[in-house]
């Protein structure tokens, strides 16, 4: 039987604006194909997972804006829980505002809004829908007091908790000690462990050091060339699937959506990995994050139980 989903996390507005050149300070450019976008690590990761057929619960805040309502119309429309979606009086739901030259090059500017309103009162009001879960999914896009509450509840109701530590920030040992399955990429693997910038990177020992902090899994993504497993002393690199990419604006999302419907749907953990991979590499075949991503009659693998 399918247990439930919970992202703890951000919602964002993402607006896109593509130029020749991009502007210097009190300069003027012209744009074009500007696009209003929905983002978020968190909502993304939701809106993956539920696509994929799982039972998704949201908690998180919004502005009481525009940006917001349509934020909340989306996720309730791929058929997820939003009675913990708060919407914020005066604040604005977070926006990233992101230029993008003719050479691909971006400039981004972030403003977390509404998500850094999460409090920790408001996930206590969710200690229910946490405790009831398969699997809790956060990740540092909202206030760490809020997602460190969250994460404590599910650990001490015994509900699974994956974290994927994005954007990197330093983490206190007791939260990662009630993390079950971390989900970096190469980058937030590197700056967790505080490997010097440019360091070669090992995967495997990265994968090693990482559980000696705490998480009996450690899941490194690695782009194209799949993902590094470390869990009950064994540590194996598994391959992603071959595909032509175009776009992979939110491969880690996909990723992380797919990998916990699989996980909630029954499937064992490298099945679920395998199944995520699969997710992943259908959605970086295809531009945008949340468009990219599959429905499972997309995918040649479905989910089967765990023995
Ligand atoms: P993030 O988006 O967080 O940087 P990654 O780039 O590591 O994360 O990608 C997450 C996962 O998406 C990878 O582990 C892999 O399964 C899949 N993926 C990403 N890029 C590709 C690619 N070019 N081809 C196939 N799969 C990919």
């Amino acid at each position: 039987m399918s247990r439930r989903v919970v992202v703890l996390g951000s919602v964002n507005t993402d607006l896109v604006l593509r130029c020749s050149q991009m502007p210097l300070p009190g300069q003027t450019v012209h744009g074009r194909d500007f696009q209003t976008l929905p983002g978020g690590k968190g909502a993304n990761q939701a809106v993956a997972a539920a696509r994929l057929g799982a039972s998704v619960s949201f908690i998180g805040c919004v502005g009481d804006d525009a940006f917001g309502h349509n934020a909340r119309r989306i996720l309730a429309a791929e058929g997820m829980d939003t009675q913990h979606l708060h919407s914020i009086s005066g604040a604005s739901t977070g926006v990233a505002m992101i230029l993008v030259d003719d050479a691909a090059q971006n400039c981004i500017v972030l403003d977390a809004g509404a998500n850094a309103a999460l409090s920790i009162a408001q996930v206590d009001a969710a200690k229910a829908t946490i405790q009831d879960a398969g699997l809790l999914i956060c990740q540092l896009e909202c206030p760490l007091p809020a997602v460190q509450h969250g994460i404590a509840l599910a650990h001490a109701a015994g509900v699974p908790v994956l974290l994927n530590p994005a954007p990197t920030q330093a983490l206190p040992p007791e939260l990662l000690a009630q993390v079950d399955v971390l989900v970096p990429n190469e980058t937030e693997a590197a700056a967790l462990l505080q490997l010097a910038p440019g360091a070669a990177f090992d995967a495997t020992a990265a994968a090693d050091r990482l559980r000696t902090l705490g998480p009996p899994t450690v899941i490194i993504t690695l782009g194209a060339h799949g993902v590094q497993l470390a869990c009950d002393g064994s540590n194996v690199h598994l391959e992603a699937p071959v595909v032509q990419a175009v776009d992979t604006t939110g491969a880690g999302d996909t990723f992380i959506g797919a990998y916990a419907a699989a996980w909630c749907g029954g499937a064992s953990m490298t099945a679920a990995i395998a199944y995520a991979q699969q997710a992943a590499a259908i959605s970086v075949t295809r531009a945008g994050a949340q468009a990219a991503m599959p429905r499972s009659s997309e995918l040649p693998l479905k989910v089967s139980g765990r023995p």
